[in-house]
């Protein structure tokens, strides 16, 4: 039997270095970061994600998602007169994000892309870690109430509420049209099976179809690595010796999503194309329930109903953003 690699099925030339699970065929470096680009650029199209002078914010995080997100949109994006901005939220993680923080501007500047900073503590007051401990104090000595509700989120839900808010803000600042952010195929047939599980049904319905602008002061998001597996997301970067943040978040370890995440792993690692099934089910199914309930009925009333928060003045669905309802409840309200 011979030793040789196998010949890259793409260009016939180069010895091949990785196995595509999906179709079975073996593809040498650069026909890899070629198809992977070729993935992203097709899912772009095909959910009409940008329009050719967008300017493009892009969450970078410093971790391997946002990074191969930056790098693959430059390479699709020079062609058009769109502009990206990259944008990093300081959650205010001790030990973590600081790690983070100066490997995403690298790579922004490696790219030679626009570089923005925000902070929690500055938009908000208060650092993840701040709402954190305060939120563990309280839930330590307040008997369990609707109102204690609030304050006994985990630490990746409030992360998430100020995220999305804080994103949303900075992409307003600078006068972006769409936001993009990192979440490859992986991370969304977790969500959908984390919706599924929680018994979000709303959300699982709503899924990921096209951006839509449901208010004028909320920028439409886009996950145009959806269609690209954490694998090879990891090789990406590999073969493209693109540097990225390893470190794993010390709040991770307390999510319903890591439980999920392994699950979700062990399954594709068995049954090939698992995740593929996850997402293309759930695509189906909000396609066929946005035809009928959600262009017409959920998305009027979703349009209808958007209003400014009392506090924030920031869009939300009812007077009280949740991120405010959260700090009003965990730094005011709850002595
Ligand atoms: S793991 Fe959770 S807390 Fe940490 S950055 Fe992610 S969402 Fe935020
Ligand atoms: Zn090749
Ligand atoms: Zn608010």
């Amino acid at each position: 039997m011979s030793n040789q690699p196998p010949i890259c099925y793409a260009c016939d030339k180069k010895p091949a270095v990785t196995y595509r699970r999906i179709d079975g065929r073996y593809l040498c470096k650069d026909c890899f970061s070629k198809w992977v680009i070729a993935t992203v650029k097709k899912t772009i199209g095909q959910k009409k994600f940008f329009k050719r002078n967008d300017r493009i914010i892009v969450g970078l995080s410093g971790g391997k998602d946002s990074t191969i997100l930056l790098d693959v949109l430059s390479k699709i994006e020079h062609k058009f007169p769109s502009e990206l901005i990259a944008v990093c939220i300081d959650e205010g993680i001790s030990n973590y994000r600081e790690d983070g923080l100066p490997i995403a501007e690298m790579n922004a500047k490696r790219l030679d892309i626009e570089f923005h900073l925000f902070s929690f503590k500055d938009l908000f007051g208060y650092s993840l870690d701040d709402i954190v401990t305060r939120s563990r104090e309280l839930q330590a000595k307040l008997p369990s109430t609707r109102q204690t509700k609030l304050i006994q989120h985990r630490p990746c839900s409030f992360c998430g509420v100020f995220r999305r808010k804080a994103l949303n803000i900075a992409a307003r600042k600078l006068d972006g049209d769409k936001v993009a952010t990192g979440h490859n195929l992986n991370d969304v047939s977790q969500t959908i099976m984390l919706n599924l599980l929680r018994g979000d049904a709303n959300k699982l319905l709503r899924g990921d179809l096209k951006p839509e602008k449901v208010h004028e002061l909320f920028v439409p998001r886009v996950k145009p690595l959806q269609n690209v597996a954490e694998r090879d997301v990891v090789l990406y970067a590999f073969y493209n010796e693109i540097t990225y943040h390893t470190t794993e978040c010390p709040y991770a370890v307390e999510a319903m999503r890591l439980d999920v995440r392994n699950f979700v792993t062990e399954i594709e690692a068995k049954y090939p194309g698992t995740l593929n099934s996850i997402r293309n089910s759930m695509e189906t199914i909000s396609k066929k329930c946005s035809e009928e309930l959600l262009t017409t009925k959920n998305n009027d009333n979703e349009k209808e109903t958007i209003q400014l928060c009392k506090i924030c003045s920031e869009p939300s669905s009812s007077k009280i953003c949740k991120g405010c309802q959260m700090l009003e409840t965990l730094f005011k309200k709850c002595k």
